[in-house]
């Protein structure tokens, strides 16, 4: 990865902060929760206070049911009282005592009343109707206690042993009768004196009521009325079964009292979570032992359609809620599975299933901040030509590589030791130390055994590993980014020498390095306003023709503050980085354009000049139209200007490159192929390109002159150059017997200290008229 990629993922992972895309739909989520519980609330309050309403106005027909129950109870203890009373004057007019006991025994037949008993009181003792005495011991108290007031009522419902089943008792006091003084009718069942289905009656109490039945003044049913699909009538006493059922039990005490109080009353409480209504209708008529009618309800069935309507309403609601805590939850849950998957993601590359990045410096954090007094080192190791070799062998090959790798550099991991995948054939790992050897030792080794994979690999082709250190005591600082950086800086700082192997420890000058390319990308702009860079021109020879040929542009950087000059190598790596290079090569390329025009202007002596074109230029869209435009602009003639194209740009985009080399011929532009045998030169990018000149990297002569092979491919290159009609030249030709050689085996033209160094342009213009004395033309610019 290169600098410049590095500090772009650096300033995307500062620039996006974890939450922040989370923010606007979380926001969303609290909005919806939000409405929804607005929603419901309100729901619930609305329906709240409608069911009250209802629930009262269920309470109201429960009333009126009570009051029409009571009405019709009253109506039929009425019309036995009277009949009681009749019958009682009909026995108190028997003349004689035989009479008397005649007509007592057959009153029930005389007036039509079937089961009919009697019993009298004379003189506070009661008698049966045989004149026999009663035992009052068995009697009820509410007769004794009308037969002792000399009252006639309604004594209620009595059972005693005689009576059975219950039956209505009513006593009538008799005035002036020489046999009796109150006479006690029993009527029974009770049913024949509460008579049901009394017409009178409203229908709807019973067919809306779940149980209605005639209970006596401590809760015994006596007779059940009406009733459905209730567990109310389980028990034999009406108060016990309504404890079991209501949620409040208190309205059994006043249900209670509402009997003993001989009053209409409506009790509301909730069997099974429903509303129901309790209708308590009770008569006494003046007896100690009360008797009432007791209905229960569901207030939904006295209220139906209100009830079905808010049930509606309230499912509607509760529908809606749930579907909208659905509708959160699901996007919660989907949410927090994303991030997981995304955390995972984050954690783990899914091709190598290896640490990544942000887990590595992680984990390494953990480690470091664990063992503080442990010398530790942070290394990135690379697999050198990463993207050639993806290009070439294709990401298949590159993946097993780095599996390989990977599987390498796990096994070399220790305890409190780690390792992560950076990106691009770039792992970093964190190894601890006592003697720095140690950490040499192992990446030596392991730089070995990576090269075992070769077998494996097309012929040719070597795996290489470099790398950067950093170490974590020569600093402070504590954060692993930052020291990944660091180390990635060390490995990528070129103009300092490796360490050990192809390792690289970062140092103080490094450092600075660092810090003046900081410096560089602050002032680049300004110096260039301000023409503090300046265009060197490095006069090529012609062995051959033992004369000038031409020159190549090399730009230099003047500080006036220091009066030093920045060299290229410095500053063009950072510029390809930023791009600043497309704006340095275009006002190179002008200066170089403005001489020339000068130069022929004046009827100078003038060589071609070659002008080197970095590949981010040579890809921007309009690169082509701005050179020919220039060109035309300064009335250069065809043949004066030579594009300079790197061997890599050649193998990169090698079809791009051959579109722009016809169009540049077309244009009276010369093509150059630049630092040939740098990269993976190839006999095809020679015979396919149309290049005019092929540039021989110094690599050619460094290698040195004695092993037979360096001298074997020289040789056929420039063989091979030749055949295809390409101009061959030498850089960095230094010595005398370096251009000897070069002679021998054909390269027709050498560029380096040997003849001249770059030279300012006034001195290069002197240089070329004084090296031309041998060239018996001179070249000049179109007229
Ligand atoms: P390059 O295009 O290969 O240029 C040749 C380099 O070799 C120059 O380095 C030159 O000063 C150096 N050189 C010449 N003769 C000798 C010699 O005998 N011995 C040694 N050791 N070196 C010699 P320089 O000027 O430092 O430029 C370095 C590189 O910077 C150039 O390499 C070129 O790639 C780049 N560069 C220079 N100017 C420009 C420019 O205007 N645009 C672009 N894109 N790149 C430029
Ligand atoms: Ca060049
Ligand atoms: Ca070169």
């Amino acid at each position: 990865m290169k600098k410049s990629t590095v500090k772009r993922i650096q300033k995307e992972r500062a620039a996006a902060p974890k939450g922040k895309r989370s923010i606007g739909s979380g926001l969303l989520i609290m909005l919806v929760i939000l409405i929804s519980a607005v929603l419901v609330s309100s729901g619930l309050v609305m329906v709240f206070n409608y069911s009250s309403q209802i629930n009262q106005e269920a309470g109201i027909v429960g009333l009126r049911y009570s009051g029409e129950m009571i009405d019709h109870l009253s109506k039929a203890v009425k019309a036995y009282l009277e009949k009681s009373e009749q019958m009682a004057k009909y026995i108190a007019a028997s003349g004689t005592e035989e009479e008397f006991d005649v007509r007592i025994r057959n009153v029930g037949s005389q007036y039509g009343v079937e089961n009919l008993r009697l019993r009298y009181f004379k003189d506070s003792v009661e008698h049966r109707v045989s004149g026999a005495i009663f035992n009052t011991e068995l009697e009820s108290k509410s007769v004794l206690e009308l037969a002792r007031r000399r009252t006639t009522a309604c004594a209620g419902i009595v059972s005693d042993q005689e009576i059975n089943p219950n039956g209505v008792a009513f006593c009538v006091a008799l005035d002036g009768c020489a046999y009796a003084d109150v006479i006690v009718f029993f009527y029974f069942p009770v049913f024949d004196v509460v008579a049901f289905p009394p017409e009178s009656l409203n229908e709807e109490i019973f067919a809306d009521s779940r149980l209605t039945c005639v209970a006596s003044g401590e809760g015994e049913i006596i007779n059940i009325l009406s009733q459905k699909d209730m567990g109310l009538y389980e028990h034999a006493n009406i108060y016990e079964n309504l404890r079991a059922q209501v949620n409040d039990k208190s309205i059994i005490d006043g249900m209670k009292s509402a009997v003993y109080d001989s009053t209409s009353q409506v009790f509301q409480a909730d069997i099974s979570n429903e509303r129901h209504v309790i209708c308590v209708s009770s008569l006494t008529e003046g007896g100690s032992a009360p008797f009432a009618v007791i209905s229960v309800y569901r207030a939904e069935d006295l209220h139906g359609t209100g009830y079905s309507t808010v049930r509606t309403v309230l499912s509607v609601i509760m529908i809606f809620a749930a579907l909208l805590l659905v509708l959160v939850v699901t996007n919660v849950v989907g949410r927090i599975r994303a991030r997981r998957q995304l955390a995972q993601m984050h954690d783990t590359d899914p091709v190598l299933d290896c640490p990544t990045r942000i887990k590595f410096e992680r984990v390494a954090g953990e480690i470091l901040s664990r063992n503080k007094a442990t010398a530790f080192a942070v290394v990135t190791v690379n697999l050198k030509h990463f993207n050639y070799i993806n290009d070439q062998m294709g990401g298949e090959t590159v993946t097993q590589i780095l599996l390989h790798l990977k599987m390498l550099y796990s096994r070399m991991m220790q305890l409190d030791e780690t390792y992560g995948y950076l990106g691009d054939g770039r792992f970093a790992l964190l190894m601890h130390y006592r003697d720095f050897k140690m950490i040499e030792d192992k990446l030596k080794s392991v730089c070995q055994l990576a090269s075992g994979y070769n077998a494996r690999l097309p012929a040719g082709y070597h795996i290489t590993l470099y790398g950067g250190i950093y170490r974590t005591q020569t600093s402070i600082v504590s954060d692993v980014g930052k020291m990944v950086d660091l180390a990635i800086d060390a490995e990528g700082s070129l103009n300092f020498p490796y360490d050990f192997g192809s390792f690289r420890i970062y140092n103080d000058k490094i450092h600075a390095s660092h810090a003046q390319a900081e410096y560089i990308e602050v002032h680049m702009e300004s110096a260039l306003r301000n023409h503090e860079f300046q265009v060197f021109y490095q006069p090529k020879y012609n062995i051959g023709n033992d004369a000038p040929d031409g020159c190549e542009a090399l730009v230099r950087w003047y500080n006036p503050e220091k009066d030093e000059y920045m060299q290229p190598g410095v500053f063009i790596p950072l510029f390809e980085a930023n791009r600043f290079i497309v704006k340095l090569d275009r006002y190179v390329y002008e200066q170089v354009c403005i001489y020339i025009e000068e130069a022929a202007s004046r009827g100078q002596r003038l060589y071609p000049v070659s002008v080197n074109v970095s590949r981010i230029s040579a890809m921007e869209g309009d690169f082509l139209s701005y050179y020919i435009n220039i060109k035309n602009k300064h009335n250069i003639a065809n043949g004066f200007l030579t594009l300079e194209f790197t061997e890599s740009f050649a193998y990169e985009d090698y079809d791009m490159l051959r579109e722009i080399v016809n169009t540049l011929h077309k244009n009276g532009f010369k093509c150059s192929i630049d630092d040939f045998g740098t990269g993976y030169s190839s006999y095809s990018i020679l015979k396919q390109l149309p290049m005019d000149e092929i540039k021989l990297d110094r690599f050619f002569l460094e290698q040195g002159l004695t092993p037979d092979r360096d001298m074997k491919v020289l040789t056929s290159v420039i063989n091979v150059a030749r055949e295809l009609n390409m101009k061959v030249t030498q850089e960095g030709v230094e010595t005398l017997d370096q251009l000897e050689m070069l002679k021998k085996l054909g390269c027709h033209v050498i560029q380096g200290y040997h003849y001249s160094s770059p030279l300012r342009l006034s001195d290069y213009i002197e240089f070329i008229d004084r090296k031309s004395h041998n060239v018996d033309f001179v070249t000049r610019g179109r007229e």
